[in-house]
């Protein structure tokens, strides 16, 4: 795996559920001025692990809208559809060291416990009609976040996390863990409905003794409704026509203004590149459309 100069590497991680929305289009812009303002490399990664939620063609669709977009990528696209054998191989691990563990709880019973999963169900059930969870040994974790700061969690707060699903289906905490240190990536830039996840991630990290990860949560977009614009609630696909227009919205939603003029494509990314200012990015978890 080639390293970049400055050892920084960066991802774009998207879910082929649906075609890039203006959200997921600040998310693509940030992580890669991020890693380009930082000389790294910046790498895609089509997460379709979850086939009842993607959408055909999606994959092509999110691709076709970086290219337009100037976001040119390192390397090969990887697919999480193919990496099933890395998967297995980090569950047979953990299972082996009894960090993670067969569980046949139903949602119900994980209701009546707040979601947090109760110890009785920690035994022995048939491997083919169970989830397969870690075990959350450390009692508290903690990162800071280099847009939302400081942040805790106490091991009540989050519970034990599913890897593998009941339906046979690799669970997002597992399969980005493993792909995050397949590619080196050393900084995580995304979006804030994804910090809590952070830390089941920092404790699989840990259970997988995986190196460090950087990590900056953006703002999301919140439509007229005051929730996140989302593949799933049907969010407009940006037109790949007018990605000018549209970079100039993500680049405003991050405070980076570009100059007024005429810039192409090319120019206002290197223009943003030059110019990106973390401490710039709002310090909040919402930015109205
Ligand atoms: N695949 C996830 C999504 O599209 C993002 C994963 C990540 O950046 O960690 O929401």
């Amino acid at each position: 795996m080639s390293v970049s100069n400055t050892g920084y590497i960066g991802r774009f991680a998207p879910s082929p559920s649906g075609p890039l929305h203006l959200g997921s289009l600040l998310t693509a812009v940030a992580s890669f001025l991020d890693a380009r303002a930082n000389r790294g490399r910046w790498l895609l990664r089509i997460e379709d692990i979850d086939p009842p939620r993607e959408q055909r063609d999606a994959a092509n669709l999110i691709i076709n809208s970086l290219i337009a977009h100037g976001l040119s990528w390192d390397g090969e696209v990887l697919w999480q559809s193919q990496r099933s054998n890395s998967y297995e191989a980090a569950l047979t691990q953990l299972l082996d060291n009894q960090q993670a563990y067969y569980c046949s709880c139903s949602r119900a019973q994980l209701a009546k416990n707040n979601g947090v999963h109760p110890d009785q169900c920690i035994q022995p059930f048939s491997a083919g009609d169970a989830a397969i969870r870690l075990k959350i040994r450390q009692a508290n974790t903690g990162f800071v976040d280099r847009v939302q700061g400081a942040q805790h969690y106490t091991i009540d707060q989050i519970g034990d996390p599913v890897l593998k699903r009941r339906d046979g289906l690799y669970a997002y905490q597992l399969a980005v863990v493993v792909d995050d240190a397949e590619q080196n990536i050393s900084d995580i830039v995304r979006g804030v409905d994804l910090l809590d996840a952070t830390a089941w991630q920092l404790h699989l990290q840990h259970a997988l003794s995986l190196g460090p990860i950087r990590y900056l949560h953006l703002p999301v977009i919140v439509g007229d409704d005051g929730h996140k614009l989302s593949k799933q609630s049907f969010a407009p696909a940006i037109d790949d026509q007018l990605a000018k227009q549209n970079l100039h919205q993500v680049l405003h939603y991050l405070q980076q203004t570009p100059p007024p003029g005429e810039l192409g494509i090319t120019e206002l990314l290197q223009w943003a590149v030059e110019h990106w200012r973390v401490d710039q990015i709002p310090r909040q978890t919402a930015l109205s459309l």
